[in-house]
C-alpha cells in the first residue's frame, strides 16, 4: 500500500459551503493542497474570489459560487453553476453556519430561533439534498457536515445553536443509512472551540478568556489541528468510515459534571 497516496484528493472535486471565512476557508485550502478541484461557496463573493486567487497562486484549482443556504432558489442556482464548473461532485463539506448571541431559552425571540435553524439545519439539508441526489446517481461520494461538540453536550444560553447541531448529527445517521448502498458516505465533524468570526465576540472578553482556561485543553484549537481529521473523513483513508461523528476538541467533552 502506498501510504503517501492514502490522503490524496487528486482527481476529486470538493464543495465547501461557508468558505468565505473561518473553518470553511481553511477546509478549502487543505483540500486544494491535497489535490482536489475546490468549489468555494458563501454569500460574500468578494471574499471567495480572494480565496480562489490565493488557492490558484499556490498551484491549486478553485471556483467561487454565490450561495445563500437559507434560500432554496440560491441553492438550486449554485448547484447548476457547480454542475457547469465540474460536472461531478465527489466531496461536500456542509459547513455554513451561524450563531446568535447567547440568550436564555425564555428570552430567545422566535425570529432568531427560526433564522438560525433556517441556516444551520434547513440550509445544510438543502445542500446535502442536492449533493446526495447527484452522488447517488454517480454511485459514489462523501458528505461531511460540520456540527459541533454542542451536538453531544448542552451549553447554557445556546438552545437554538445546540438543537441545530444535534439535528445535523441525526441527519448524518439517516443519510448514511440510506446512501451507503449507493457508495455515498456521510459523516459529521464536531469541532470544539476554534477561533473564528462566529465566536470572536464571546471569546475576546475577560470572561471568554477565563472560560477557555477552564476547558480541558485549556486553549482553543488551532486550524491545522482540523486538517488531519477532515482529510481522514473525505479521502480514501476513510473509505470504510461511514455514519460517524468525529469530535476534535482537545478533550473538552471530557469535562466532569
Ligand atoms: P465563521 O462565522 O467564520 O464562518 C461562517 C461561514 O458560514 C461564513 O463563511 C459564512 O459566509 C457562512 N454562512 C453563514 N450563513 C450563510 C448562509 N445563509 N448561506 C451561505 N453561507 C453562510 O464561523 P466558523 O468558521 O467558526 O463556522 C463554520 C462552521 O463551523 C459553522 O457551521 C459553525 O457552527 C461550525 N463550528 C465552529 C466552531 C468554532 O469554534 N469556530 C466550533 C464548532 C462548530 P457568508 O457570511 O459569506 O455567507
Amino acid at each position: 500500500m502506498d501510504l503517501a497516496k492514502l490522503y490524496t484528493l487528486a482527481g476529486k472535486t470538493a464543495l465547501v459551503t461557508g468558505a468565505s471565512s473561518g473553518l470553511g476557508d481553511y477546509f478549502a485550502r487543505v483540500m486544494a493542497q491535497a489535490g482536489a478541484e475546490v468549489i468555494v461557496a458563501a454569500r460574500r463573493v468578494q471574499k471567495l474570489e480572494t480565496l480562489v486567487a490565493e488557492i490558484r497562486d499556490t498551484g491549486g484549482t478553485a471556483h467561487a459560487v454565490a450561495l445563500d443556504v437559507s434560500d432554496r432558489d440560491s441553492v438550486r442556482a449554485a448547484f447548476s453553476r457547480i454542475d457547469r464548473f465540474v460536472g461531478k461532485l465527489d466531496i461536500v463539506v456542509n459547513n455554513a453556519g451561524i450563531a446568535n448571541s447567547p440568550k436564555k431559552f425564555v428570552d430567545l425571540p422566535e425570529a432568531e430561533w427560526e433564522q438560525l435553524l433556517e441556516t444551520n439545519l434547513n440550509g445544510a439539508w438543502r445542500v446535502a439534498h442536492e449533493a446526495a441526489r447527484r452522488m447517488r446517481d454517480a454511485g459514489h461520494g462523501c458528505i461531511v457536515n460540520t456540527s459541533s461538540i454542542y451536538s453531544l453536550a448542552t451549553g447554557l444560553y445556546k438552545t437554538d445553536y445546540n438543537v441545530s447541531k444535534a439535528a445535523l448529527a441525526q441527519l448524518r445517521k439517516n443519510m448514511a443509512l440510506e446512501l451507503a448502498r449507493h457508495g455515498v458516505r456521510v459523516n459529521t465533524l464536531c469541532p470544539g472551540y476554534f477561533s473564528s468570526a462566529i465566536n470572536a465576540r464571546e471569546f475576546n472578553t475577560e470572561r471568554g478568556r477565563e472560560y477557555i482556561k477552564r476547558l480541558v485543553p485549556q486553549r482553543l484549537g488551532a486550524l491545522p489541528e482540523l486538517a488531519g481529521p477532515l482529510l481522514l473523513l473525505v479521502s480514501d483513508a476513510g473509505s470504510f468510515i461511514n455514519g460517524i461523528t468525529l469530535p476534535v476538541d482537545g478533550g473538552a467533552l471530557l469535562a466532569p459534571v
